[in-house]
């Protein structure tokens, strides 16, 4: 499995491209591309490698996370959203969402395929299980590839932190309790692919990270 990395928008959230080099499955995690020219950036990267994408994976859908959602859906119609049922209603506040933070964020397509706990979704001859994190936003998922001890986390897991529980659907307790039972317990040598920053690892971040005990 082939993992590219952009750092988009005035966030600087991270947006991965993952796919299969032999069938060329694809799936983009969290499109976050807002100017013209992260949009170019990301389709270019697609063309450059023939690929066309099934599938976008949402960790959750603050607006950081969805804002090229609109440009894909455009480029490529016949893909399908994945997110957790939690988070439509952050697609439904998308408008109030960008008032918070004074920038206009575009409608994004309704989530059409709700993931849970456990589910498996294959990219090639591999798969990513659903791991239900809440607690940085109410419906939020990390993607667990045990292939390639690869994990997605989105703003749940951070280097060296944590994501902020003061936004839309956050809850510190929940947060801290889904990163100590559900990611401090996969192994030490799982890299971590964060939705801002720098890529760690699970044991990195066991003793490294203040909020985990
Ligand atoms: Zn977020
Ligand atoms: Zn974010």
């Amino acid at each position: 499995m082939k993992i590219k990395r952009f750092s988009f928008n005035p966030f600087q959230e991270n947006t991965y491209i993952v796919y299969d080099e032999k069938s060329l499955d694809c799936a983009v995690i969290d499109p976050g591309c807002y100017f013209p020219e992260e949009q170019n950036c990301l389709l270019q990267f697609l063309q450059d490698n023939n690929l066309h994408p099934s599938k976008v994976l949402y960790t959750h859908c603050h607006l950081d996370h969805c804002f090229g959602a609109t440009f894909l859906a455009e480029q490529f119609p016949a893909l399908k959203f994945y997110g957790h049922t939690n988070e439509q209603e952050n697609i439904n506040i998308a408008e109030q969402q960008g008032a918070v933070f004074g920038i206009d964020f575009q409608q994004p397509p309704s989530i059409s395929h709700y993931v849970f706990d456990g589910e498996k979704i294959t990219i090639g001859n591999n798969s990513l299980t659903v791991i239900e994190t809440p607690g940085h936003s109410a419906g939020g998922v990390c993607y667990y590839c045990e292939n390639e001890k690869i994990l997605f986390s989105g703003d749940t897991l951070f280097a060296g932190s944590v994501g902020r529980t003061d936004l839309f659907g956050g809850n510190m307790q929940m947060l801290i309790q889904a990163i100590n039972t559900k990611l401090m317990t996969l192994p030490d040598d799982v890299t971590v692919y964060c939705g801002h920053g720098y890529t760690t690892t699970i044991n990195e971040e066991k003793h490294g990270n203040p909020y985990i005990s």
